[in-house]
């Protein structure tokens, strides 16, 4: 394990909760480790649980040691999201002895039971929405190769397995002493889900809050035929950064003390970090109105791939164009749900974003 990982265990961080730990383990990405947190006790329960990698399997152990307990006794795992980082040992600890309970968001529940590598990168159904906004075909073969080449050599960083408990909204997850609730917050993914406990105002947030930055949104076709009341007959797409915004407004009103997430530390003051990530995809959106309509003034519209190279002139294709393109997409829903700009599309089947005439998002 690197020097920069840390302790492996942060006993009570809220100290209302006095059974509830912060596990630190290890990922193998420059992000840096990310945050799991277990409850003591009957039902002893984990809240996400890390990659399937060797060093996170071992400080894995460690941190259940130090609260004397060991895998195979976790009986419970809550997961914020499908991601790698946070389903990756569920297998692990099942395999381990584990007789334990699995609780996901009904929306995440598919992603972890047929989890495989190359579905989680979406390569396909990713390349079919950039094609339908411009990506020119050439650039999206290459970017498909290079992705599916690093599906094939490197290890998985999970494994599919059982989902016992589909979670929706409202759910409650119950301990001895408490209760957490369960708010449904999609946009990083379409079921990621965050953990409130009343009485002490902590909010476990997964990927959708964090100590140092705000999470990428998600935007990926649907199973089922286009949408009948669509004009443009688009397939039916979860559209992610607008999701995330909606979440977010509604997490504004609540009173919460504590952000326990997933990277980065403790999070003292909730309501700056909301205001922080709204104002981060605020400023995002506003960025590719003005490049959209500086676009549009040449030749009427523009398409998220003209939009992508306007915004972000110095970005490589092949290895940066996913997550802005993602963001770019993004935005355009946001602009086109908030009436700003109408989405049509060209005889090459590209779509396009075309200005309002009134409408301004300010
Ligand atoms: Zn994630």
């Amino acid at each position: 394990m690197s020097a920069r990982s840390g302790p492996v265990l942060r006993r009570s961080p809220v100290l209302a909760l006095p059974r509830l730990h912060q596990l630190v383990l290890p990922t193998p990405w420059e992000v840096g480790p990310v945050q799991i947190y277990a409850v003591e006790g009957d039902p002893l329960t984990l809240i996400d649980t890390g990659v399937m990698t060797p060093p996170s399997w071992a400080a894995l152990g460690a941190g259940l040691e130090a609260i004397g307990a060991s895998p195979g006794e976790v009986k419970r795992v809550v997961l914020t999201h499908y991601h790698t980082d946070h389903m990756g040992q569920v297998q692990s600890l099942r395999d381990a002895g584990a007789d334990l309970e699995l609780a996901v968001h009904e929306d995440d529940a598919d992603a972890v039971e047929g989890y495989t590598p190359a579905r989680d990168e979406r390569i396909d159904t990713t390349n079919a929405l950039f094609r339908e906004h411009g990506v020119p075909d050439a650039l999206l073969a290459r970017q498909g190769e290079r992705l599916r080449r690093m599906v094939a050599d490197e290890p998985p960083l999970a494994c599919a397995t059982r989902v016992d408990r589909r979670l929706r909204d409202g759910d409650r997850v119950s301990f001895k002493d408490f209760e957490l609730e369960v708010i449904h917050g999609a946009g990083h993914t379409a079921g990621h889900l965050l953990l409130h406990e009343e009485a002490s105002g902590a909010l476990l947030t997964g990927d959708h809050l964090m100590g140092h930055s705000v999470p990428f949104t998600e935007s990926y076709y649907l199973e089922g035929a286009p949408d009948p009341a669509d004009p443009l007959a688009r397939r039916p797409r979860f559209r992610g950064l607008p999701a995330y915004l909606r979440s977010l407004r509604r997490l504004r009103g609540g009173s919460f003390r504590t952000i326990l997430p997933a990277h980065g530390g403790i999070v003292a003051r909730p309501a700056r970090a909301i205001d922080e990530a709204l104002l981060f995809y605020e400023v995002r959106v506003q960025r590719v109105e003005r490049a959209a309509r500086k676009l549009a003034a040449a030749r009427g519209a523009a398409t998220a791939w003209e939009i992508w190279q306007a915004v972000f002139p110095k970005a490589d294709p092949l290895t940066q164009m996913r997550t802005r393109m993602l963001m770019v997409i993004g935005a355009l829903d946001v602009l086109e749900e908030a009436g700003v700009f109408e989405m049509r599309r060209r005889e090459d089947e590209v779509l396009e974003a075309r200005p309002q005439s009134s409408a301004s998002s300010r």
